[in-house]
């Protein structure tokens, strides 16, 4: 792979960002609320708009921003979160990120590459608990490349467990590839491409990577547009929380958003939130030198959900189950559940080594005890993949989601995958709770699409399996 950036320019304004900030500093309630109606009207906030509520320190107003983000999310995602799980591949890595215990930096790490033998074990384990929808996690070493990753998601596509199960969505998290490598992974009929861009302040980043590919500011905040240009149209953007100053960190992200919009016609298809948590061998992760709270990172996620309204927000189990059911709360549409942080964990019977993995993780729930919470909360799980092997996808996609298409389609088809979960993996106690739960949710849609839908149900419980609108 040949790094070119000779050419490439950050998009990334950091004067105009500093100068929005303070422009938006100690915003009078008429202007908070002013910017909260325009949120209400589901079309996305200008930068300052966003800076505005963020720079807003009056707490009952706070709660009006949380409230509006309820809202927001219940208006276009309905009561829905997909959920999916993490598939370490490789912990081989050969850059230095001062805060990852793959970097080179950590010689106490077990190093691992999983063989197609081995993602198989994985794969038939995820299965088995219900996971249809997997994000492949990669360190960066130039023994995996492009056409190692494509053969790998290939793998867990053609692995096929005993009970029915399949992965029907692939996503990949690894390192930036040039235009011909994801062009491998299009091929290979990957989802979504997410890469995280860790920190957008130049300097800082380059503070933070000392060696390796990923020393290269530019060339990784190009990546979405390479993507792109090799047909990957669902991307995943999201910056690590604790590395810079969050209020620069939540701009910058947005900015990028906006760029993508501009360029390709649809803006991220995901949001990802990190947040700095203990790693072997990396001491800022152990006391990040931005460290926000949990106040600050719900008002972080609650002004992403009304500045992208359309974009999928996604939590991760870097946060504890009562953080998340709150995030749940205010704009978070997508979960991972029962995560292990390494390669082979979920085929270790001795696992949660801390000598493996690549940070700790604080919701330690089972797929099944987060499926009943959801439950619990008059939330509907969904493993749904209907518009990515339907082509509704990048542009084509975000279009329809914003002409009340999700109501017709996405929560019928949650449901259908809900109700297959209940019918193959889920305990009795969920099941007991769950089929309940969808007798209630019967009642959405046209009549035409309910009378489908209804159908099709049937044909389910009867065990026809994978169908959806
Ligand atoms: N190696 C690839 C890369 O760096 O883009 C992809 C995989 S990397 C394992 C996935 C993400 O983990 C990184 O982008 C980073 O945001 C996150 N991460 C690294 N160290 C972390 C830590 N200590 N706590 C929380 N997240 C962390
Ligand atoms: Fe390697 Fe990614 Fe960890 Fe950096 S964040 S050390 S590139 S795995």
């Amino acid at each position: 792979m040949k790094i070119e950036t000779d050419s490439l320019q950050s998009f990334i304004d950091t004067q105009s960002i500093w100068q929005t900030l303070e422009k938006a500093a100690q915003p009078d309630q008429l202007l908070v609320r002013e910017t909260l109606a325009k949120a209400s009207e589901q079309k996305g906030l200008s930068l300052f708009d966003a800076a505005v509520l963020l720079e807003n320190q009056n707490v009952e107003l706070d709660a009006e921003i949380f409230s509006m983000a309820r809202q927001v999310k219940q208006a276009i995602y309905g009561n829905r979160v997909v959920l999916f799980a993490p598939l370490y591949i490789s912990n081989e890595c050969g850059n230095q990120c001062t805060y990852c215990a793959f970097s080179t930096l950590n010689s106490e790490l077990k190093r691992k590459t999983l063989t197609a033998e081995e993602i198989r074990r994985e794969v038939e384990v995820l299965e088995n608990s219900g996971q249809k929808r997997l994000l492949l996690v990669y360190g960066e070493h130039p023994r995996l490349d492009a056409r190692w990753i494509a053969d790998t998601v290939a793998t867990v596509y053609d692995t096929l467990s005993d009970k029915s199960g399949s992965i029907r969505r692939v996503n990949v998290n690894c390192a930036p590839l040039d235009v011909e490598g994801f062009s491998l992974l299009h091929e290979a009929q990957i989802g979504t491409y997410q890469c995280f861009q860790e920190t957008y302040h130049e300097s800082t980043y380059k503070q933070l990577h000392l060696k390796g590919n990923k020393t290269n500011f530019l060339w990784r905040l190009h990546a979405m547009h390479r993507a792109q240009e090799a047909g990957i149209d669902d991307v995943g953007i999201g910056a690590l929380f604790g590395l810079y100053d969050h209020r620069f960190e939540l701009l910058a992200m947005l900015a990028h958003a906006q760029e993508l919009e501009e360029k390709w016609g649809a803006g991220p298809h995901t949001i990802s939130f990190p947040r700095l948590e203990p790693a072997q061998g990396a001491e800022i992760s152990v006391a990040p030198p931005y460290g926000i709270s949990d106040y600050t990172f719900k008002k972080i996620v609650a002004i992403t959900r009304l500045a992208a309204p359309y974009t999928g927000l996604i939590m991760s189990t870097r946060e504890s189950a009562e953080l998340r059911n709150e995030l749940l709360q205010l704009g978070i549409s997508q979960l991972s559940a029962a995560s292990r942080t390494y390669p082979g964990a979920y085929s270790d019977p001795t696992w949660d080594r801390p000598d493996s993995q690549q940070f700790c993780i604080e919701d330690h729930r089972s797929l099944d005890e987060v499926v009943f919470e959801l439950v619990q909360q008059g939330l509907m799980p969904s493993w749904c993949t209907a518009c990515y092997r339907k082509n509704r996808t990048g542009e084509h996609f975000m279009n329809m989601a914003k002409e009340g298409f999700i109501k017709n389609f996405c929560h019928p088809n949650a449901v259908l995958t809900f109700n297959e979960y209940l019918n193959d993996y889920a305990s009795a106690k969920t099941v007991a709770v769950g089929k309940e739960h969808i007798a209630s949710q019967l009642e959405t849609g046209s009549e035409q699409i309910k009378d489908h839908f209804g159908k099709l149900l049937i044909r389910m419980d009867s065990g026809e399996r994978d169908l959806y609108l």
